[in-house]
């Protein structure tokens, strides 16, 4: 177990730093070296080798990482997809069943649909937020559910609880993707889940300048997807883990800055005249604002909202838009909007677009860490022009 600390804000600067300092250096230096001297290891796996994830810079953010995440383990991967691929590939053999939530990511939804079939895997998908339709899902083969902490883009808030309730009545791997909310927010393996997943490509780098995934839970769980991470390849290369170590560090002062300024957004846009609907679990109106309470320590600050001209109204906002890109992506310290129909959700067919709810005018905001009265000031004029 990582050692504890009692705050996070210390944790995510000293947690899993070596005790003596590489020639003095404060920062630990990038160990950019594929290989390493052979010191009589007698497993493949202790050979020191960058496909291997153990140079000193993936060490450090294993170790950081399980401090915060409160778990035995924790493995850095080359994307957020490597980490959820490897994670499900560990968890389940050709012939099992996995019960996923129906409003996965798009690249977790692609994996399931496009290569499980191939690979003898099959899967069911449920309404996470009502637990009562999930047993009709279960078959004999049903191995693991898997759910996200905060759905995408409409903020769907499942019931999180029962889901590791129902993974431990039905002896079932429980998997939570926790991109969106991080364990500054939520801590998922405090709560039951047995692993938890993130693209660090997000929040956890904060920067937007690379793409890199982690995988937390217990040793055992850790080794045996290291296991099938080494056969795949999908490292993160030093320099990458360099970029997120330094990345993390500011991890709380970044999300509790994008959780506040969220909160003051959503709250001018469900009182703007032009906006017919904000999907944001930090409003006391919204559906899952009671859920959300009562499980996280923040909402995080992500946000969809929908504006009354429909499609072509918020094609004009996202070009006026001075201060946040039009792109897809997020948690960067800049703020971004897209319209999901057009990126993060053009993989899904029309039907199930409309099923979700992912409507044409439907934008999708990453707050970043600007000032939050220059944001709002942004969206107004975006929004009223
Ligand atoms: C981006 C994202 C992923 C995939 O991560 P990559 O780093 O792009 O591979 C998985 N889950 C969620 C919730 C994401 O936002």
């Amino acid at each position: 177990m990582a050692t504890r600390f009692r705050n996070v804000d210390t944790a995510l600067i000293h947690a899993g730093e070596f005790e003596s300092r590489v020639e003095g250096a404060v920062i630990l230096p990038i160990f950019q070296s594929s290989t390493f001297e052979y010191t009589g290891q007698t497993s493949y796996a202790d050979l020191r080798y960058i496909r291997l994830n153990n140079t000193p810079n993936h060490q450090v953010l294993h170790e950081k990482l399980a401090c915060l995440e409160g778990a035995e383990a924790a493995l850095v991967t080359g994307s957020g997809m490597a980490a959820i691929s490897a994670t499900l590939l560990a968890v389940l053999s050709s012939g099992d069943h996995l019960l996923a939530q129906n409003t996965l990511y798009g690249g977790t939804y692609d994996f399931l649909t496009q290569d499980f079939k191939s690979l003898g895997l099959e899967f069911g998908l449920i309404d996470a937020t009502s637990p009562k339709t999930w047993g009709t899902h279960l078959t004999p083969q049903t191995k693991a559910i898997y759910v996200e902490s905060v759905s995408n883009p409409l903020m769907q808030v499942a019931d999180l609880n029962a889901v590791v309730a129902f993974a431990r009545q039905h002896n079932l791997v429980s998997i939570i993707d926790n991109t969106f909310l991080t364990p500054l927010f939520y801590r998922p393996l405090e709560e039951g889940f047995d692993l938890v997943i993130h693209s660090a490509t997000k929040y956890l780098n904060g920067h937007s300048d690379l793409v890199a995934g982690a995988v937390a839970g217990s040793s055992r769980w850790i080794q045996q997807i290291n296991g099938r991470l080494m056969h795949l390849g999908g490292s993160l290369d030093p320099h990458a883990c360099f970029l997120m170590h330094r990345g993390l560090k500011t991890l709380a002062l970044r999300v509790r800055q994008q959780h506040a300024t969220a909160l003051a957004i959503s709250d001018f846009l469900d009182r703007h005249p032009e906006v017919c609907r904000v999907y944001y679990p930090g409003l006391s109106t919204d559906k899952y604002h009671r859920r959300a309470t009562e499980l996280f320590d923040g909402f995080g600050g992500m946000l969809s909202f929908e504006l009354k001209g429909g499609e072509e109204q918020a094609r004009r906002a996202l070009k006026r838009l001075k201060l946040a890109a039009d792109a897809p992506s997020l948690g960067g310290v800049e703020s971004l909007a897209t319209r999901p129909v057009t990126t993060s959700h053009s993989g899904l067919s029309r039907e199930a677009q409309q099923q979700q709810g992912i409507t044409d005018g439907l934008i999708r905001f990453s707050v970043g860490i600007e000032a939050a009265e220059d944001l709002i000031d942004d969206l107004k004029q975006a929004i009223e022009g």
